[in-house]
């Protein structure tokens, strides 16, 4: 049964988030017949409450050497960065082998390669990709600005650094007064400053996946709200088990890309993606925006402020406790407290917290490209930390596979 009339590729993209949504639209422009579907409206997943940060120079892994050791720190200090609550452990133990393998100096320069060559350009796609859904006051280019108390905690991110540089990046370093000059309300506390020129934030990450889902529907792509349970493959057309929605109908691919819950929307087809929620939070401050004029990392703290459209928000923290567990409002009070020591004038106003699902693969890099053994499958997961700004590079990556692979058919 042929899913649309035009005779174009029929595609189903399952997630719309901020990745599914930039795959769908890319899929669309292109000319195939797409249908996007989610539980809920697009970008209220992960995409959600990210800290906005297009973040190109970010290409070393989370495992690092070293991470072992933190790993039993991880276990007890329920107010550190990384927090794995004991009663997860035993789910997470074989990713965590699998992430504490890829710390191997090999590994890292690896992915390092991997996640510089995705990351190429993120900067000029997202400012052009603003500026032609008509939102470009959500695309700041004014850098990013990451802080340390003093050499000893600039040293504990000596590996990162160098990474960078070898990907082309360079900071620029900042004394205190340095600091000021950009942002004279961060606290007296920060001494050392690395400053990223080239670097920019997106000011609202849910309303930029709304434009992106509105231009989608805009030029004739469907986007339907349902919960898929299975995806099947029958006579070589794949057909979406959602009640309601997919009715029936069959499409020549379909393209994965319901972040952490991938995983489990792939295993009963065989396809075993190595796939683990990292929780993170934020707190936001209704009014407290001003406070900062462009994304600075309290990289001591492993925090990311950002002066959104609604408010000044702090994000950050990796919690590994699994997809079925409520937040822990404990980890977002964290990051509150952080944001209340380190800029005066945020006591008296109001917080909101939240907590979504990073889809992370142990070595940080992103499972992009058609699905080995299963023709028409097309995965799209595992942006893990940096989902936004690999969004675009993802949906040309798929869209070249998928387009190429179709009109080869
Ligand atoms: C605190 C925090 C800060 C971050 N900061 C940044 C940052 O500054 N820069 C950056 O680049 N990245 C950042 N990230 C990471 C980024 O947000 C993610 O990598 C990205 O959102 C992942 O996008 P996604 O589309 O894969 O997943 P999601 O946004 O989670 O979308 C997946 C969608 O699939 C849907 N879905 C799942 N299963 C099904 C199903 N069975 N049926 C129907 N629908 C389904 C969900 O409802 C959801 O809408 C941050 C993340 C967090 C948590």
């Amino acid at each position: 049964m042929q899913a649309f009339p035009s005779g174009a590729p029929a595609v189903a993209v399952v997630g719309a988030g901020i990745v599914g949504t930039s795959i769908a639209l890319a899929l669309r422009r292109r000319g195939a017949e797409v249908l996007l579907v989610d539980r809920d409206e697009p970008g209220r997943g992960c995409s959600y409450g990210n800290s906005g940060a297009i973040s190109v120079s970010s290409v070393a892994p989370l495992a690092m050497p070293g991470v072992l050791a933190s790993v039993p720190g991880m276990l007890l200090d329920d107010e550190s960065p990384l927090y794995l609550p004991w009663r997860y452990l035993p789910r997470a133990l074989p990713w965590l082998a699998r992430f504490v393998a890829s710390a191997r100096p090999a590994a890292v320069q690896a992915a390092a390669a991997r996640l510089a060559a995705l990351q190429a350009g993120a900067l000029e796609a997202h400012e052009a990709m603003a500026r032609g859904l008509g939102v470009p006051e959500l695309f700041l280019r004014r850098g990013h600005l990451h802080l340390y108390p003093d050499e000893q905690a600039l040293a504990k991110d000596a590996t990162g650094w160098p990474l960078r540089e070898a990907a082309g990046f360079r900071a620029e370093r900042l004394d205190r007064a340095g600091i000021e000059a950009l942002e004279p309300a961060v606290s007296e506390r920060y001494r050392i400053g690395l400053f990223l020129a080239d670097h920019a934030t997106i000011l609202n990450p849910l309303r930029y996946v709304q434009a992106m889902a509105g231009a989608f529907a805009a030029g004739g792509g469907r986007i339907a709200r349902a919960d898929v349970s299975g995806l099947a493959q029958r006579q070589g057309r794949w057909q979406l088990r959602a009640a309601g929605a997919a009715d029936g109908r069959a499409f020549d691919h379909v393209v994965v890309a319901a972040g952490a819950w991938s995983r489990a929307l792939l295993a009963p087809l065989g396809v075993r993606l190595a796939l683990e929620s990292q929780r993170g939070y934020h707190a936001q401050f209704a009014g407290g925006r001003d406070l900062v004029s462009r994304t600075v990392v309290l990289a001591d703290r492993k925090v990311f402020v950002t002066p959104m459209e609604e408010g000044l928000r702090i994000g950050g923290t990796v919690e590994i406790g699994g997809l079925a567990a409520p937040p822990d409002e404990r980890r977002a009070a964290v990051l509150g407290r952080i944001a209340r020591e380190n800029f005066r004038g945020l006591q008296d106003l109001p917080m909101q917290t939240w907590m979504g699902h990073r889809p992370c693969m142990p070595d940080s890099v992103p499972v992009v490209g058609p699905a080995p053994g299963h023709p028409g499958l097309w995965l799209a997961t595992g942006h893990g930390h940096l989902g936004l700004t690999q969004s675009l590079a993802t949906a040309r990556q798929i869209a070249d596979g998928l387009l190429g692979a179709a009109a080869a058919s």
